[in-house]
């Protein structure tokens, strides 16, 4: 393996990997590192006992005509990697006030759900009409430029402009924020909230890679290594080397290696504060970067069953009473759960090769804190008092369960170098302040240095967001080589 590279990558999750085979084809010599086993970073696909799982994402959105679906022809993996758009794509269950359980089918397929049977199941009537028209009109009407004007505006703050049933509300920001965004409603980004409302609307919502997130991430690895790019693995960068400004190159635990440009997806705060070193930052950026604050984190549980219990991909539960208030959300801390919280279950079984025959994965959770410290017991109870509650059947066949929590992801993807941050779910939270125009820049003041993953260079949910921050990440970096290169 060589020892001087045009640009190295830390970091071989959704964002790393695609900006490493995009500049790896273009020409540059290319080092991809990654200090766990596999590539994918949170979006890892694994397998045990016949069945192959993802630990964490359960589909990407939008579904159709996606960045993903761009970045495979690019690639030259359209035939070998499908997109899957499955129809239908999930359930989603409604508690009343008065404590009926009600459920619809969410289409898939590229297609919006209808808006009269959403109505029907939150019970929103005639009278109720034109204020939800005219908050659906300026959603999906809305420009780039009008969304940004939200960039400091939170979701409950702009759905409180209109005068919709608490049913309707409940559903729009608790899915829309806690269950996409996973930030909590009264801070979640109302700019980001309707990009990826739109985009469910328009282009559908739920996309799988066949063979799991992990085998498209692969493919996409090796089309880097066929351009002759680098794949390191199980290497954990420890250092990235700076002098005068400048970056020149990393050192690892398996040795050193030179670039004049390092692009990370290891989390902007794991880069700054620990990997470069806060000495080669001005302090006001240090503070701009201590200060940022992380997605909420995760813990829940995957069940092996015996048995198929789930008929689709996804079920979410919502009720009037799911938007988790700030104050919700630190009694929780303490373990006073609230009665009822947003709360999914899903399971890839049901693609072909995830199971073996006649068994299903289930995987389910509830939001918790970012910090790897979170004690998860009373979440994990919570999980499983509703789904005892909800879908009772899921107990009657479990062979195996596995539990996880903020500690678990922070270990597959991102260090935790400020209190309270690591274990999230996305990456960087898209709350009020963070997004949009206002999104960090994926260029750090570093000569050289650059960010690319959730958080920084992009917008939207998740994987998408960071396949597109990869691909965006990639004309940054191809044009800043070509403009600075007698300098290297
Ligand atoms: C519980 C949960 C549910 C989710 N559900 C969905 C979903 O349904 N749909 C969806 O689209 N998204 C979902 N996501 C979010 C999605 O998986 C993440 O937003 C996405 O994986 C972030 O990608 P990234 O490019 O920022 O890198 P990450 O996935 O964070 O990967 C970073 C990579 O960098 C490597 N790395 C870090 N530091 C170092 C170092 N010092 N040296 C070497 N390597 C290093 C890590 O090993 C890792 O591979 C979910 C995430 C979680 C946790």
């Amino acid at each position: 393996m060589a020892k001087n590279y045009d640009v190295i990558v830390i970091g071989a999750g959704p964002g790393g990997v695609t900006c490493g085979a995009l500049l790896a084809k273009w020409g540059l010599k290319t080092l991809l590192i990654d200090k766990n086993a596999q590539v994918g970073g949170k979006a890892m696909t694994v397998a045990k006992n016949g069945f192959r799982y993802e630990y964490w994402p359960i589909a990407a959105c939008p579904s159709s005509n996606t960045e993903i679906h761009s970045l495979l022809r690019i690639l030259g993996l359209e035939n070998e990697i499908e997109l899957i758009a499955p129809d239908p794509m999930g359930r989603m269950f409604y508690e009343t006030p008065s404590g009926e359980i009600k459920n619809l089918v969410l289409p898939g397929g590229g297609k919006p759900v209808d808006p009269q049977d959403l109505f029907n199941m939150l019970g929103v009537t005639d009278a109720d009409m034109p204020e939800v028209m005219r908050l659906f009109t300026d959603i999906l009407g809305m420009s780039r430029h009008d969304q940004n004007l939200l960039d400091e505006v939170s979701v409950v703050q702009f759905l409180d402009r209109y005068q919709i049933p608490r049913s309707l509300y409940s559903m729009l920001a608790t899915l829309q924020s806690e269950g996409t965004l996973e930030v909590a409603g009264p801070i979640a980004c109302a700019s980001e909230f309707i990009k990826v409302f739109q985009q469910n609307n328009t282009q559908g919502g739920g996309l799988y890679p066949s063979g799991g997130f992990g085998r498209l991430y692969g493919a996409i690895a090796r089309v880097m290594q066929s351009y002759g790019g680098d794949l390191l693995m199980r290497t954990k960068v420890e250092r990235i080397a700076v002098e005068n400004g400048r970056v020149k190159g990393v050192i690892t635990n398996k040795g050193s290696f030179q670039a004049p440009i390092v692009v990370s997806n290891a989390g902007i705060q794991p880069t700054v504060l620990k990997l470069v070193g806060e000495e080669h930052f001005d302090k006001s950026y240090v503070n701009y970067v201590r200060d940022l604050v992380p997605s909420l984190g995760f813990a829940g549980a995957r069940y092996f069953l015996s048995k198929p219990v789930l008929d689709c991909f996804m079920y979410v539960y919502c009720s009037d009473n799911t938007v988790t208030s700030l104050e919700e959300h630190l009694r929780a801390e303490t373990g006073e759960m609230p009665k009822q919280m947003y709360i999914f279950m899903s399971t890839n079984s049901l693609y072909p090769g995830m199971a073996p025959p006649g068994k299903q994965l289930v995987y389910t959770g509830i939001t918790c804190p970012a910090d790897p410290r979170t004690k998860i017991k009373h979440y994990l109870d919570k999980v499983e008092a509703e789904i005892a509650r909800l879908w009772p059947d899921v107990f009657k066949y479990i062979e195996e369960k596995e539990y996880y929590g903020p500690a678990q992801i922070s270990r597959l993807s991102r260090d935790s170098v400020v209190p309270g941050t690591g274990g999230e779910c996305i990456g960087l939270g898209q709350i009020v302040g963070q997004c949009g125009n206002l999104k960090p820049s994926p260029k750090a003041p570093v000569g050289g240095l650059f960010y690319v993953g959730a958080d920084a260079g992009s917008s939207g949910f998740g994987n998408h967001m960071c396949v597109e921050s990869g691909m965006n990440l990639f004309n940054i970096v191809r044009d800043y080589w070509f403009t600075h290169r007698a300098q290297f």
